[in-house]
């Protein structure tokens, strides 16, 4: 190719880009630069983003190397992370490195999140302590760098009224913004009762519940496990889609209609199935195969609850097809942008999101206008 025809292909390039992105594409004279652009009317805020504390991560170790841990999803879990220097060290720097890898990737503002699965696999008195000094030092990181960094509470699920207090405590006091629950604790989840005033504390105090996978309990977890599917190629999403059908067709949501659910990785497919959760609600022919779902139980269709108590963010689903089928069906002000920081750190995914062809509003809204509404992030 001569030096003109170049010219005329990369301007060629240019102009299919600004008719695939709906916005500004490289002028034809600059080369395609993989750094995101500057020049835009958004701030780019993460919303699901992992860190974890020196002590929690000294406390995971400790359950691995003394064997204290019968969870086999956990086990395998941290062995895997706790030892990859990038992921370990990538979790606890809650300061500069991290802010160096925002700047590079165009974020302003991460929120950050206790890395998976949290407090969860302690008992009940120790993970209730584990979370107030994790929230204490949480808090302690986003009150140094409060332009870049915004939190989620840490509570423990295994003493409900315990963590209905710490919630309240991390919202009214510290500051943070909800909560993140790593779905399972100890094979149970919050569609039970018992964990119900956790939902009656986050409806009142409007802070979302933040359900982060995890890999699947004991009863669930072994076929998963023999063909190494017990993460993100299986056992993430299996976890998470089964606990949110469960809060759905518990009645939470009928009981508390203010609640608000967020789940990662674009709904872990539960947008996509909404038609056929809708049938099989009102349809099924063997009344035990629809659960508690039937219409007489739940005032509402199960895609109303989602498409109302449910957000879903990009969590490493930077897929264009997949986040316009999410903004068209549960709406374009229930998805937020999330990187999933440092697990997924990957700059081009920011370009291709800003790249998306979606209008400039809709795209506002993804980076930023959605997560300043759901989290309070206004002054930040
Ligand atoms: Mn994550």
């Amino acid at each position: 190719m001569g030096n003109s025809d170049r010219r005329e292909f990369i301007k060629r390039a240019a102009a299919l880009l600004t008719l695939a992105g709906g916005g500004r594409a490289n002028s034809a004279d600059e080369p395609m630069h993989e750094s995101p652009r500057t020049d835009v009317d958004y701030r780019r805020i993460a919303t699901e983003e992992a860190f974890i504390t020196r002590e929690l991560a000294q406390q995971y170790d400790r359950l691995l190397r003394d064997g204290l841990s019968d969870d086999a999803g956990f086990n395998a879990m941290w062995r895997g992370i706790g030892s990859n220097e990038r992921f370990r060290s990538g979790l606890i720097d809650v300061g500069e490195g991290r802010i160096r890898d925002m700047d590079a990737a165009g974020i302003s503002l991460q929120l950050l999140l206790l890395t998976t699965p949290g407090v969860q696999v302690f008992e009940a008195g120790l993970a209730t302590g584990l979370a107030r000094a994790t929230n204490d030092e949480l808090t302690a990181a986003v009150s140094r760098h409060p332009q870049r960094f915004a939190g989620l509470a840490v509570i423990a699920p295994q003493d409900p009224p315990a963590a209905a207090r710490e919630l309240e405590r991390a919202v009214r006091t510290l500051d943070l913004k909800g909560a993140v629950i790593n779905s399972h604790t100890f094979g149970e989840y919050l569609d039970e009762p018992k964990y119900w005033a956790i939902f009656e504390a986050a409806e009142a105090l409007d802070a979302p519940i933040y359900i982060h996978p995890r890999p699947p309990p004991a009863p669930m977890i072994e076929p998963y496990l023999r063909r190494g599917l017990s993460g993100p190629l299986g056992g993430f999403s299996a976890e998470v889609y089964l606990h949110i059908l469960a809060i759905i067709t518990a009645g939470v949501f009928d009981r508390f209609p203010r609640l608000k659910i967020v789940i990662g990785h674009l709904g872990e497919g539960v947008p996509y199935l909404m038609y056929r959760l809708d049938y099989m609600q009102h349809h099924a022919e063997v009344p035990g195969l629809r659960g508690k779902a039937q219409p007489t139980r739940l005032k509402r269709k199960i895609s109303e609850y989602i498409r109302e108590n449910i957000y879903v963010t990009t969590s490493g689903m930077a897929w264009e097809p997949a986040i316009k089928f999410a903004q068209e069906v549960i709406g374009a002000d229930h998805v937020l942008y999330a990187m999933d920081y440092p697990y997924q750190y990957d700059v081009a995914e920011v370009v291709t999101t800003d790249n998306l062809s979606i209008s400039d509003y809709d795209k506002k809204l993804l980076y930023q206008l959605n997560a300043e509404r759901l989290f309070s992030l206004m002054g930040t």
